[in-house]
């Protein structure tokens, strides 16, 4: 049987039929169009859900269920307890999309959901344990142990980004200090780089820059791999996975970016179990994660 994914997101709703080998097979994406009520997102997402099935060329009849991953925390009804971008206050979103699509719905955190997607079809296939880690402009994760997502007792576990490893560092949106994100997301990557006087947007100008020769995009480099293997490091100490995978867009550095990093993990932090070392690669799935994640959500 085929299954919906959608990627619920403030700008655009995204969905997806996937099929028994986890393929995309039809995608649709329509505006979220904020600002609207909770039931106008649900009718926007049953619309997108059917636009999927029509790209595909199959009849909503030949899907087995929806899953849904959306911003912030899910408990185990559906309920999504807090989204300010989206407007969701304890906002039943399972049973308003349920209601609507006649299906059985599953709904997840976003981010999981990718990390789920990842794990399934993407650079984690065949793994059973795995953390995804996605460096964009926070650091976003989610955690897979024994093939299912770790959710926390509300919906809100693999927050990656908020792990604290700097007691008194950088304070974060979250409001505490020192959380993973305020140094290893792309924002810090390039907000270190225009603090040091370096003429860049983006992530990639930095690493461009360095790899034209210029020193202090070097060193403000190293010192942000640097913090990002003390966060991996940790990941790899608590849960053991057979890989870790980092997505975003700083990972589109593939080698560049893992190697050094692996370098540091693996060969100087990390030797303490030297039989097993986890796999430590970039993320290959992009955007679809989500989608092929929330058409796991059932299984
Ligand atoms: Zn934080």
């Amino acid at each position: 049987m085929f299954r919906i994914g959608i990627d619920l997101g403030g700008t655009n709703i995204a969905a997806g039929v996937v099929d028994e080998e986890n393929k995309i097979v039809g995608k649709a994406s329509i505006p979220t169009g904020l600002p609207k009520p909770a039931e106008g997102i649900a009718d926007s997402i049953k619309e997108a859900a059917l636009l999927a099935c029509e790209n595909a060329g199959i009849d909503i009849f030949d899907v087995a269920y929806v899953g849904v991953g959306t911003p912030g925390a899910v408990n185990a009804d559906g309920v999504v307890e807090n989204d300010a971008n989206l407007g969701f206050v304890n906002t039943p979103i399972r049973d308003l999309v349920a209601e609507r699509i006649k299906k059985p719905v599953f709904v997840a955190n976003d981010a999981n959901c990718a990390a789920l997607g990842e794990q399934v079809a993407g650079a984690g296939k065949g793994t059973e344990n795995f953390i995804a880690v996605t460096l964009g402009t926070g650091v976003g994760g989610g955690i897979v142990i024994g093939g299912k997502l770790l959710t926390g007792v509300n919906g809100a576990a693999g927050e990656i980004g908020h792990m604290c490893i700097e007691k008194d560092g950088r304070l974060c949106n979250c409001g505490n200090n020192g959380c993973f994100e305020t140094y290893a997301s792309a924002t810090a990557l390039v907000n270190d780089a225009k603090e040091a006087g370096l003429p860049v947007t983006c992530a990639y100008d930095v690493f461009k820059l360095r790899d034209a020769g210029n020193i202090i995009a070097a060193s403000i480099i190293k010192n942000y791999i640097s913090y990002l293997a003390v966060g991996i490091t940790n990941l790899i100490d608590i849960f053991q996975p057979d890989m870790i995978c980092v997505g975003g867009g700083v990972a589109a550095q593939g080698d560049n970016l893992i190697n050094p990093l692996y370098d540091i993990v693996v060969k100087k932090r990390y030797t303490k179990f030297s039989k097993k070392q986890t796999k430590i690669c970039a993320a290959i799935l992009g955007n679809d994660a989500g989608i092929i994640g929330a058409a796991n959500l059932g299984e």
